[in-house]
């Protein structure tokens, strides 16, 4: 469905947020970093087409989603220097879903993080500390993506195996 209103006001169908946020893609993902990281290395998988729901994916992006996932958390945990993440879907409003583009969150995890690990409370402290957190400025955004960009190429061979 293509809804021209819709994709002109979303954010993740902005040139603009996507040249400057994008760190990994490929033909139907882009790997972002969020503007407002809860924890070091807070990234977005998002499909490069206006979808809300993974419901409207095509066989293409379906068959792909879980090999680009796998390659933009590898960058993300790279970065981050740890082996843990959740990974999160929030799919309507009820559930925590702001911007209605289908995008996944890459949340490298540690101990002590201040996220909690108990679901209902990291929930909570989920949405506390995004509430909370400093929006980057385009030049640590910059930064940040940069470092995400290069340690893509540095593991390029690693990476595609994935
Ligand atoms: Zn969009």
């Amino acid at each position: 469905m293509f809804n021209k209103d819709r994709i002109m006001e979303c954010v993740f169908c902005s040139k603009t947020t996507l040249t400057a946020e994008t760190f990994y893609e490929d033909e139907n993902f882009a790997a972002i970093c969020n503007i407002r990281p809860v924890v070091k290395g807070h990234c977005l998988i998002i499909p490069k087409r206006h979808v809300e729901s993974m419901l409207e994916l095509n066989e293409k992006e379906r068959k792909n989603f879980v090999s680009f996932s796998n390659k933009a958390v590898f960058i993300a945990l790279k970065y981050a220097d740890t082996a843990d993440f959740d990974l999160l879907l929030q799919r309507g409003e009820n559930a925590g879903q702001s911007v209605k583009h289908l995008h996944f969150h890459i949340l490298p995890r540690k101990r002590n993080d201040n996220l909690a690990v108990n679901k209902k409370e990291f929930f909570q402290s989920f949405a506390e500390k995004e509430n909370k957190v400093k929006t980057l400025t385009q030049s640590e955004m910059a930064v940040v993506v940069r470092e995400l960009s290069s340690i893509a190429e540095n593991h390029k061979i690693q990476i595609d195996e994935l």
